[in-house]
């Protein structure tokens, strides 16, 4: 039985006060039992959510980090810094990264290898753009993606990586893809992660849906068998809504 992993990626959006007040209001909700929840700040305001996370079930993570672990790389954080101030996730080739800052599965790989042997848990999206899916190349998108991205990785840190499931086409866009179109995608992952690793490992992997997720869609979605949590960005912004979500997946256990 998979914990489903609702994930709040906020991207670069709120100001202090706004990150504190809502990092606040999360970790004081009554969360339900057996949903594990996460919050990806912008870099500079970590410090202030994981002070207002303390003591909560509430997990922070950061939305990318370097594979090295310090030196010359201006603007860039480490994954040694993200465990330092307390960080228990990363985000990992977000189609945002990948879009407008160069990220390939390359750079994912070597930032997944660091993030693990640092005890981060990583979350790696891969998804297709909107011609990919329209051309029927979805399923080869993302086995590439998922292929490269996690080259050399053992069964058993297979085992400990979430992977986002984020058709481009339904980030920030308010198109959602159908539960069903979903679950294929996410059905064939496991798939090819029984194939490539073994039963164990990929029946361990949590795949989460990230594309336009909103309390009123969350449901469907993660009713689906292999769907095992969501990375919602726009409606993590406010507690509200994200806390919604996160009873939407409690009410699909
Ligand atoms: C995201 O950025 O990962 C995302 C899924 O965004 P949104 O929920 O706003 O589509």
């Amino acid at each position: 039985m998979r914990t489903p992993f609702i994930a709040g990626n906020w991207k670069m959006n709120l100001d202090r006060t706004g990150a504190v007040a809502l990092s606040k209001a999360i970790a004081q909700a009554t969360l339900p039992e057996g949903v594990e929840v996460g919050i990806c700040p912008p870099t500079v305001y970590l410090g202030d959510c994981l002070a207002e996370t303390d003591g909560s079930p509430v997990g922070v993570g950061g939305q990318d980090m370097h594979f090295e672990p310090n030196g010359a790389f201006t603007g860039e954080t480490s994954g040694d810094m993200l465990v330092d101030i307390g960080c228990r996730y990363v985000i990992l080739g977000h189609s945002e990264r990948r879009q407008f800052f160069g990220e390939t599965d390359a750079s994912v790989n070597k930032k997944l290898m660091v993030a693990l042997e640092k005890g981060l848990i990583p979350i790696v999206c891969v998804g297709e753009l909107l011609e990919q899916r329209e051309a029927g190349q979805t399923q080869q998108v993302v086995q590439e993606q998922v292929e490269g991205s996690l080259a050399g990785l053992t069964p058993e840190q297979v085992a400990q990586i979430v992977i986002a499931y984020e058709p481009v086409w339904a980030i920030g866009t308010g198109k959602v893809a159908t539960p069903e179109q979903a679950e294929e995608v996410h059905a064939d992952l496991r798939s090819l992660l029984e194939s490539r690793y073994n039963t164990e490992s990929s029946s361990k992997v949590r795949i989460q849906y990230g594309g336009s997720v909103k309390p009123g869609n969350a449901e469907e979605l993660l009713a689906q068998p292999n769907i095992d949590g969501a990375l919602v960005g726009g409606a993590s912004l406010q507690a509200e809504s994200f806390l919604a979500i996160i009873e939407a997946a409690q009410a699909t256990r």
